[in-house]
């Protein structure tokens, strides 16, 4: 006999890349081998030389297929079994290997927002829904939509074993967030992709309020222009130094100051639309840290305040941004100068 095994893969679109995903049979007992694609119908390799390289890095069991079939999380590699240009994983890796002795957990808030072709679930046809204030957390069918999607989409994750650590509606009507984690680098960014593709994929099956099959997920950090919230992906993050002392936590924000400008261009494409300075950000111009401050680059909880150890929230990277691009500067940034 044998199982599926659903081969994922973030392919090389600019300037934000998406995920693609094929199936393989693969004999029980055998664990899913390295396989290719065609890199040039993905833009990871011209016509003339396509084969790009797929190495399994993480297999969790298949939700969607149940049984024992299996989701296959990959790195692309060249056919030289090198990295391929488009492979952010290789670097994350590699600094989380070199800064393993202040073991980094992450806890990653990944918000998004639900489409009905072109307008935002559950809104009307023509015009806007009431003005932003009743929605975060709300309850009740004039103020959520698309709530069975995101229940399915969190019972998926948890039967694939992800760190899945809850969900909530925004403060934008039709978005909504979950968060990975607290887990080390570069498995919170493995699961969150996962948990990206999983979202995509459920609601390729799901009826939209009208009855029709298919609601979009969409991570545009700005996906309505006005007095309406982006989308972000607050990046929680503590070393066994921060974890333990509070003075740990203020030198990481600190540290972060030093090379803004460097995330900042790494967070996220279109994140000066969303670091506006308003709705419960910091412009993208400055950065500013403080206890308990929503409107600060990075935030430290009251609780870790109070409690005098704990972990920090980097406020900036954009809903669109690489989750392995975003760890690996916060490892090196951060690590390097708690080692210095
Ligand atoms: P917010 O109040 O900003 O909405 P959330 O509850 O949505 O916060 O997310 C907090 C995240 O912080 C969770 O993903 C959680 O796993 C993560 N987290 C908690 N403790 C730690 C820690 N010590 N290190 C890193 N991340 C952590
Ligand atoms: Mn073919
Ligand atoms: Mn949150
Ligand atoms: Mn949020
Ligand atoms: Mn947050």
């Amino acid at each position: 006999m044998s199982y599926k095994a659903e081969y994922i893969w973030i392919d090389g679109q600019e300037p934000t890349a998406k995920l693609r995903s094929k199936a393989k049979i693969v004999p029980d007992g055998e664990a899913p081998p390295i396989w290719g694609f065609d890199g040039s119908s993905t833009n990871q390799a011209p016509g003339e030389n396509s084969d790009c390289v797929l190495n399994p890095v993480l297999m969790v069991a298949d939700p969607v297929r149940g049984g024992d079939h299996k989701l296959v999380m990959c790195e692309v590699l060249l056919t030289d079994m090198t990295p391929h240009p488009s492979n952010t994983r290789a670097a994350c890796a590699a600094a989380a290997e070199k800064y393993s002795a202040l073991d980094f957990w992450f806890g990653i808030e990944q918000e998004y927002t639900f489409f009905d072709g072109i307008k935002p679930l559950g809104w009307p046809d023509n015009g806007f829904p009431a003005p932003q204030g009743g929605y975060y957390c709300g309850v009740g069918s004039d103020e959520v939509f698309g709530r069975p999607l995101v229940e399915q989409h969190m019972d998926a994750c948890l039967h694939a074993g992800l760190a899945f650590a809850g969900i909530n509606g925004e403060v934008m009507p039709a978005q909504w967030e979950f968060q990975i984690g607290p887990i080390g680098a570069p498995t919170a960014a493995d699961h969150l992709w996962l948990a990206r593709w999983l979202l995509y994929r459920i609601g390729e099956d799901t009826e939209t309020v009208d009855g029709r099959k298919g609601i979009s997920a969409t991570l545009d950090p700005k996906p309505v222009k006005g007095d309406w919230n982006g989308a972000g992906a607050h990046t929680n993050f503590s070393t066994n130094q921060m974890r333990e002392n509070y003075d740990a936590c203020v030198a990481a924000a600190e540290a972060l100051q030093t090379r803004h400008d460097l995330h900042i261009v790494n967070y996220g494409h279109r994140i000066e639309e969303r670091l506006t300075g308003l709705h419960e950000t910091c412009s993208y111009r400055e950065f500013r840290y403080g206890v308990s401050d929503r409107g600060a680059s990075v935030r430290i909880p009251w609780q870790v305040a109070r409690d005098g150890k704990g972990y920090i929230e980097d406020r900036r990277p954009n809903a669109n941004c690489d989750p392995y691009t975003v760890t690996r500067l916060i490892i090196e940034t951060v690590g390097a100068a708690a080692t210095a």
